[in-house]
């Protein structure tokens, strides 16, 4: 199995954090997939069973100018070939106006997207059923999957459910 996954959230959640722990190969291979055409590979996971390929969306953030606007509608056409988006929010950091863009231009994806709610090393893990709610009332996700990128904590299993959309 393989498929391309785009990670996209606002600045500082953990994207980079989470690519560095589980990607060992930053290569641009050949594909007969037309996203290695269109995006920028970050990195490939790869296990015997699968091939998780993780690109780069960029400009998926609040535009703040006609140009930004533009930048956001590349981005989602870029995501349009991707098997599964991976909105990444941070446990430590209120739901904000960033956020909420993201999920308006998601819902227009029309792809499974999982809610990876990183951080949790830093909360209370009582504070967690809260978060989950709170972003549930803005949309149906197809997972949820509560992750430290630092500490490791669910980062096998949120890569086993990628796994399972491809
Ligand atoms: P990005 O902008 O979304 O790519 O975020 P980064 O990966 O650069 O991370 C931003 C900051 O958050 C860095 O200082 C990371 O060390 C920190 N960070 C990332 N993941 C975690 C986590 O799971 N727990 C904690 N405590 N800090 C994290
Ligand atoms: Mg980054």
């Amino acid at each position: 199995k393989s498929g391309f996954v785009s990670i996209v959230g606002r600045p500082n959640v953990g994207k980079s954090t989470l690519l560095n722990r589980v990607v060992g190969q930053k290569i641009a291979i050949m594909s007969d997939k037309a996203q290695t055409t269109r995006n920028k590979i970050q990195g490939i996971y790869t296990t015997k069973e699968a091939q998780i390929i993780f690109i780069d969306t960029p400009g998926i953030h609040k535009p703040k100018h006609r140009l930004g606007d533009f930048m956001v509608d590349t981005a989602l056409s870029s995501i349009s070939g991707v098997e599964a988006i991976l909105f990444m929010v941070s446990a430590i950091q209120k739901r904000g106006p960033g956020d909420n863009f993201i999920i308006e231009k998601l819902k227009e994806a029309n792809k499974p997207v999982f809610l990876v709610i990183n951080k949790i090393d830093q909360i209370h893990p009582d504070k967690l059923l809260a978060i989950i709610e709170d972003y549930k009332t803005e949309m149906d996700f197809a997972e949820i999957v509560p992750i430290s990128a630092t500490e490791g904590n669910n980062v096998e299993r949120l890569l086993e459910t990628i796994v399972q959309y491809m």
